[in-house]
């Protein structure tokens, strides 16, 4: 069914009283025009009336004057040799025809060819009845047609004079003639058409029966003519004017009424126009509420998606994606917490277990990761069976690391004897599809007593003991106490080497490909610090970072670092044709970016090595971004502007506060190697890649997956969509020359 449409009711009332209006208006218009019509009519046809009449007083007037001249003259003779003059053989009465004031010719009323005579003849008849009346008046005649125009005459009742003897005799008539078109002219008549009149001229009968029509400039009748009579002629003659395309001015009306139908046209759409206006704007607003309301409906997704993502971020940086574990910051948070426990309660007494399996890598390397994988997730499953639940902190540390805090256990020898339980149930043989695989782990033990110990000292300490297990032999137990201490590199000890590792040149970098997943080729490489220590031989970086990052030393060690990456790129430059392109990452602490002149700094390095834009990029936390958020967002403009590329590290373990990707601007996003390593087409983690590519795509933010370790680790990423990869899988951390093999080999992965 057809919606009735709104708006042509106004539509139709708007158009009618236009046209209503409209024609009132023309109506007006054309009798304004009519009137003046028939004014100037009017007025032409007086005029043109009163020239006649003046012309024919005057006619009557030279009539009159010569009559009274050949009167006073008084003789036939004189009459008689006047008409000899005009008309030499014949003294008979005739016509004598005046022009101008003057006798002009005479005729013989027996000369019967001439017009004039039949018309004198006529005359006569009539006025020989009239002569004996003698009438006293000249007498008009009524247009007679002469050869091929008609004339006008005036003419005098016969005109009787005395012989010398006293005879009266009749001498004959003096008359004035006028062709009638003179005349006409003379009054002006061919002039109307101009001013687009016709007329016409007729005249009655002596008996005023029909007006016969003389003359004219229209070959029809007029339409509606004025009538003007001609006075001096009895009334008997009249002029008729009429304009020349009729009374009704049809120009106008045509004119006028189109201008109506217009003015109605615009009227009309101007009114429909407007009528719909509500209605479009009915229908606009609509769309646009539909639209905001399905932002609305986006945004509040997307808001809901990124605290569903920050919630798995949250329960990630916490947890371990493999084995569901908390992870080793979770572990020391937890155990901040018991140490405030045992401040408030003396006595109260905790223990740190930290496991290592023994020979872990030789099942990963025999078996392949997945074995491994599986047989540290049951492994954890028979821990959690033999432990108290409330000792139920278990925590993964790393690959095949855990650790374990115990509650309130009274002694060392409960802890201890927990560990042997940890262990026992370790003796039965795991069931790694349809193998059987035996394993033994070793465990440090570090025990609270007063709960103002350091948290993370207090782990250290159960690393120390589980070091000196390891020594030991397999499926040891050792509990940390200052003597085993004594006989490892303390923490101070540590401390003090880290401040001469510089000069003793004890640093060095090994270099780890940055690939990309669509070429297989490298893009670039991260450097990364290693320490070879005099005494404990290749410390890696995860140990002594944090301990450079509390005693400030990361500011020099940086350095270090930004110097030797910035040489070696140099030199690679120089050594490689100009097609092979790739930079080199650093990384950056937060501390690092704390220094007021670090830009400077990084500028310098780079000046001072000529390294194009772009070759030096730098990698950092979130963690920069605590503390002074205004400093930090200054310093990555200032990087970005001097072309530094900035790579945004760990992502998803850290803060993943997702607004700081809106508000800063990183050029590359690494994700944590902990949602990588682990991506199967089942797991969690695929979401969160998927979800972390997404979001850094819609910031035009590139991808690089961290910890890639197997093929299909890489095909999954690349499926995702991720840009970048680097693990394992392409290659470990190597160095400068095997870096600079591969580089020259140009291998693809
Ligand atoms: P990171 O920045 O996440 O560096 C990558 C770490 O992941 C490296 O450990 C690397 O060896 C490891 N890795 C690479 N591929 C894989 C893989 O496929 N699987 C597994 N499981 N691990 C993989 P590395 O060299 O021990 O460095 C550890 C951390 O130490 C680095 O983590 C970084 O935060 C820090 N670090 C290393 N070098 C420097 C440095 O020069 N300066 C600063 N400030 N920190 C550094
Ligand atoms: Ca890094
Ligand atoms: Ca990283």
């Amino acid at each position: 069914m057809s919606k009735r449409n709104p708006a042509l009711v106004p539509v139709a009332i708007l158009i009618t009283i236009v046209i209503l209006a409209g024609v009132s208006l023309i109506k007006l218009n054309v009798q304004r025009r009519m009137a003046e019509q028939h004014a100037a009519a009017t007025q032409l046809a007086e005029t043109s009336a009163y020239s006649i009449e003046q012309q024919i007083a005057h006619e009557f007037a030279t009539v009159e004057n010569l009559t009274a001249d050949l009167r006073s003259r008084g003789s036939v003779e004189n009459f008689s040799a006047l008409a000899a003059a005009s008309a030499p053989d014949t003294d008979e009465p005739g016509l004598f025809l005046v022009s101008g004031g003057k006798v002009t010719s005479r005729f013989s009323s027996t000369d019967k060819t001439a017009t004039w005579v039949d018309l004198l003849a006529t005359g006569w008849e009539v006025n020989s009845d009239i002569a004996a009346a003698l009438p006293q008046r000249p007498e008009l005649l009524n247009p007679v047609r002469i050869a091929s125009g008609e004339w006008i005459a005036i003419i005098r009742e016969p005109l009787v004079l005395s012989t010398p003897s006293g005879t009266r005799h009749f001498a004959g008539w003096v008359a004035a003639s006028v062709p009638l078109d003179n005349l006409l002219r003379s009054a002006g008549l061919d002039k109307l058409a101009g001013a687009g009149f016709n007329w016409e001229f007729s005249y009655y009968a002596a008996d005023h029966s029909q007006p016969h029509k003389v003359s004219g400039s229209a070959d029809s009748d007029l339409e509606a003519p004025i009538k003007q009579v001609i006075h001096s002629t009895h009334d008997r003659w009249f002029l008729a004017v009429a304009p020349a395309n009729g009374w009704l001015p049809w120009r106008l009306l045509v004119s006028n009424g189109m201008l109506v139908a217009i003015l109605a046209l615009f009227a009309g759409v101007l009114a429909h126009d407007l009528a719909q206006r509500p209605e479009q704007l009915r229908v606009a607003v609509m769309g646009r509420d539909q639209r905001l309301r399905t932002v609305n409906q986006r945004l509040s997704e997307e808001i809901q998606q990124r605290e569903e993502l920050e919630k798995q971020f949250s329960h990630a940086s916490f947890h371990d994606a493999l084995t569901g574990l908390p992870n080793r910051r979770y572990f020391i948070d937890r155990l901040r917490r018991a140490q405030q426990r045992v401040r408030q309660n003396p006595g109260y007494f905790l223990a740190v277990i930290v496991l290592n399996f023994d020979r872990f890598k030789n099942i990963n390397d025999s078996l392949g990761p997945a074995a491994g994988d599986e047989l540290l997730t049951q492994a954890v499953r028979r821990f959690e069976s033999c432990l108290r639940p409330e000792d139920l902190v278990i925590a993964r540390f790393a690959g095949d690391e855990f650790a374990m805090l115990l509650f309130d256990i009274g002694s060392t020898q409960v802890a201890l004897s927990a560990a042997e339980r940890l262990q026992n149930t370790l003796a039965e043989p795991f069931k790694i599809g349809e193998r059987n695989v035996f394993t033994t782990a070793s465990m440090g033990i570090a025990c609270v007593t007063s709960g103002y110990e350091d948290a993370e000292e207090l782990v250290r300490g159960a690393h120390i003991a589980l070091s000196k297990a390891k020594t030991d032999g397999r499926a040891q137990r050792v509990v940390f106490d200052p003597a085993t201490r004594e006989q490892l590199v303390t923490r101070q000890q540590l401390e003090t080497d880290l401040h001469q590792a510089i000069e003793r040149q004890e640093f060095v970098l090994n270099y780890q490909p940055i690939i990309s997943l669509e070429t297989g080729i490298i893009t670039g490489m991260e450097a990364l610090i290693r320490w070879r220590h005099p005494l404990e031989g290749l410390v890696p970086p995860d140990r002594f970072i944090s301990l450079a990052e509390e005693t400030g030393l990361i500011v020099p060690i940086t350095r270090w670092v930004l110097g030797q990456a910035c040489t070696q790129a140099r030199i690679w430059r120089e050594r490689f044709p100009s097609e092979v392109d790739f930079y080199i990452s650093v990384n950056l602490s937060a501390q690092d970016f704390r220094q007021a002149d670090v830009c400077d700094y990084i500028s310098a390095v780079i000046a001072e090595h000529g390294l194009p834009p772009g070759m030096l990029r730098l990698e950092v936390t979130e963690s920069i971004m605590i503390g002074n958020i205004n400093v930090a967002s200054e310093l990555i403009s200032r990087l970005r502007s001097m072309g530094i590329p900035l790579l945004l590290d760990d992502f998803g373990t850290g803060y993943s506060s997702l607004s700081y990707l809106n508000r800063f601007k990183f050029d590359y996003i690494k994700i944590d190697r902990a949602f990588v390593s682990r991506i199967t087409s089942a797991s969690q983690n695929v979401g969160i890649v998927k979800a972390i590519v997404h979001l850094a795509q819609d910031l035009g933010i590139r991808t690089i997956a961290e910890g890639v370790e197997t093929l299909e680790n890489k095909d999954n990423l690349r499926s995702l969509g991720c840009d970048f990869g680097q693990g394992y899988y392409f290659s470990k951390p190597v160095a400068a020359e095997v870096v600079e093999k591969l580089l020259l080999a140009r291998t693809r992965w």
